[in-house]
């Protein structure tokens, strides 16, 4: 990868072992990709790169930071779900943002509401691009070293394959059934197709999901507290304060003690190896989610002929 004049580095936690995400060094700047703050005694990035709010993207310490970079709505979704102020800056998704001499670009990638992937260009004329999670590609552009996710990346686990249920969505919503979606992406993507299948009326939800989904798709209502008398999209543990019997959780999972409809917020294994033709990097870095799947992915693409590693791999760490 030092070909490409980029440098993947770890740093080492307090408990002594590599932090679960990474930063990239390329010319004299060091860019931080969905991780945590460094602790103050450790070098410190230009930036900290935030994709979107979930939690496991780490930008409920980032968001500390005035080097955070986030779109305006993962800015704001941030603050509703962590109680906390945004201290860094914004863009809106598509904008370019300055970061030092670099021009960093954004690209949505329709995961929640506001995740953007981020791409830029090196002294040498590396061009980087990091995803984030992505559920649609066609907005990213090539680029020489993909930084990309693998939620779904395990080529021989049969659940890494998989297509949205829109049928039996459409059904389970004629019929009035209440649905179980997590407050922040879920519950947004619920709300979008219901509203794009022609339902109109009122969505009743439970307190944490109305506030972010009238924060940031507050054009899309009316929109009520759990309301009996129209459809709820609720947490999946605030399914039994709505009655009536029809209720689904909408997620790839079974094991969620309600029945459910496949919606997924990711592309599955097949849209993963369709996004990497569509970029055609000459190298892949698996970056996220840690552990098997980033290894599985990066060792199917090395079996295909590509350059490709996994942060696993990564063996320069920042102290
Ligand atoms: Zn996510």
């Amino acid at each position: 990868m030092m070909d490409l004049g980029a440098e993947p580095v770890r740093r080492i936690n307090s408990r002594g072992k590599p932090a679960p995400h990474l930063s990239i060094k390329f010319d004299s700047h060091l860019f931080s990709i969905d991780t945590s703050r460094s602790p103050k005694a450790c070098v410190q990035p230009d930036a900290y790169l935030i994709t979107h709010a979930h939690s496991d993207h780490y930008g409920k310490s980032a968001m500390l930071s005035t080097k955070a970079i986030a779109s305006v709505e993962t800015a704001r979704a941030l603050e509703i779900r962590h109680d906390r102020q945004y201290k860094g800056r914004t863009f809106r998704v598509g904008e370019s943002i300055m970061v030092g001499d670099v021009r960093v670009m954004t690209h949505p990638t329709g995961h929640t509401i506001g995740s953007a992937a981020f791409s830029w260009e090196t002294e040498v004329g590396t061009r980087i691009l990091v995803t984030g999670d992505v559920k649609d590609y066609s907005a990213l552009p090539h680029c020489d070293l993909l930084i990309s996710e693998a939620n779904y990346g395990d080529p021989w686990d049969s659940s890494c394959i998989f297509d949205d249920d829109l049928a039996s969505f459409s059904e389970a919503l004629e019929e009035g059934a209440t649905f179980g979606a997590y407050a922040f992406g879920k519950a947004q993507r619920a709300v979008a197709l219901m509203r794009a299948m022609g339902y109109a009326g009122d969505i009743g939800m439970d307190e944490q999901s109305l506030a972010l989904t009238k924060e940031l798709m507050g054009s899309s209502g009316p929109f009520t507290g759990i309301n009996w008398h129209c459809t709820n999209v609720v947490t999946p543990w605030n399914l039994n304060l709505v009655p009536g019997r029809k209720k689904y959780i909408l997620t790839g999972r079974t094991d969620m003690g309600y029945p459910t409809i496949r919606l997924s917020d990711h592309l599955d294994f097949r849209g993963l190896m369709k996004m990497i033709e569509h970029i055609s990097p000459e190298e892949v870095l698996v970056y996220h989610p840690g552990g098997e799947r980033a290894n599985l992915l990066a060792h199917y693409l090395q079996q295909c002929g590509m350059q490709a590693s996994s942060l696993g791999q990564i063996d320069s760490f920042l102290r």
